[in-house]
């Protein structure tokens, strides 16, 4: 291990290489115990070699963005996590094409897309989740979806970067072949259209509005814990089962949208664990719906 943590010292710089890293201080549930290696490459060059090093070494090793759909388990992970986030946060806008590197914050793309009276982002500015991890999951809200903008991603595949198009990226609900083959996003180009300043940032904030009331955004969670059954809401389901509010140790379903799993302060992930599988038990038994996670669940 001291190998491995020294190659990735001298290819990454000290400073993006921490050793067991607390994972609650990089997911938004703020839960999960240590990761033993913890690296954050700040170009695509050193996500490359980053990821060589780490197939290398024969650890296991995983990609994170802003960790807000992850649940990182209690004993942490044995291995490598790979953020790519505030390292890789470039965006440049030409025209009605923006290209921002993998680790740039969805709502700062979008920031810069209503800058240049851009449109078409407005739905998707309020998902907390980097490029990298919204392109990988097809991340969408009120109706759009990342399929509906991205052109292509520059991504590392089997060690070679490669250009993946949007219809090869094989989008659907939730889910890309990028996630299917563990792509790494490197660079997504997004296209949009000319718009209307006023209207777009006024689209943006009653979107926003309309969270914020809706949603328990003042509690830290991973957003919707469960992906929608098909002819189904979760929250619904959820709340047709009589758990709002249900808590297992400090885990709870909000009371506010059940859909949302809820962190009320110092919850373990061993109380989310047992709290999903109670919410899918139960409405299993009510409704014959076997609500699957949306949530990415690793670690011990
Ligand atoms: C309050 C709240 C509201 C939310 N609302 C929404 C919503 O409206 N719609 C929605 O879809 N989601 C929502 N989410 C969930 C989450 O924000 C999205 O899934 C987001 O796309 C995850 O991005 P991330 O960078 O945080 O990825 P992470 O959580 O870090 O990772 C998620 C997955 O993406 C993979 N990944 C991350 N980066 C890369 C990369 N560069 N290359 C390849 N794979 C990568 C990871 O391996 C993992 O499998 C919400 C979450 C919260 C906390």
């Amino acid at each position: 291990m001291t190998d491995i943590i020294n190659r990735f010292k001298k290819e990454l710089g000290e400073n993006n290489v921490l050793l067991n890293e607390p994972m609650s201080a990089h997911t938004t549930f703020r839960i999960g115990g240590n990761a033993d290696i913890f690296i954050t490459p700040d170009s695509i060059e050193r996500v490359c070699r980053a990821v060589k090093t780490a197939k290398e070494s024969g650890l296991p090793y995983y990609i994170i963005g802003n960790g807000s759909n992850l649940l990182v388990k209690d004993n942490g992970f044995r291995g490598i996590i790979i953020q790519i986030y505030k390292g890789l946060s470039y965006i440049n806008v030409e025209d009605n094409i923006i290209t921002a590197g993998a680790g740039a914050l969805l709502s700062t793309v979008a920031k810069k897309a209503l800058d240049a009276s851009l449109t078409g982002m407005e739905c998707l500015s309020g998902i907390p989740g980097t490029v990298g991890g919204a392109v990988c999951m097809n991340a969408g809200a009120y109706g759009g979806e990342m399929k509906d903008i991205v052109v292509s991603s520059k991504v590392l595949v089997n060690g070679n970067v490669e250009t993946i198009d949007n219809a090869s990226s094989e989008f659907g609900y939730r889910i890309s072949r990028i996630m299917k083959e563990n792509m790494i996003v490197l660079e997504t180009v997004f296209k949009l259209e000319k718009g209307n300043y006023d209207e777009i940032k006024a689209k943006m904030q009653e979107l926003a509005a309309q969270r914020n009331a809706k949603q328990p955004v003042e509690l830290p969670s991973a957003g919707s814990t469960f992906k929608r059954p098909e002819g189904y809401f979760a929250g619904k389901l959820i709340d047709g089962s009589g758990l709002r509010g249900y808590s297992v140790g400090q885990a709870q379903v909000s009371p506010k949208h059940c859909g949302f799993v809820v962190n009320n302060g110092g919850a373990a992930a061993d109380d989310v664990l047992r709290l999903i599988e109670y919410v899918q038990k139960t409405v299993y038994d009510k409704f014959g719906v076997m609500l699957e996670p949306e949530v990415r669940i690793i670690g011990e």
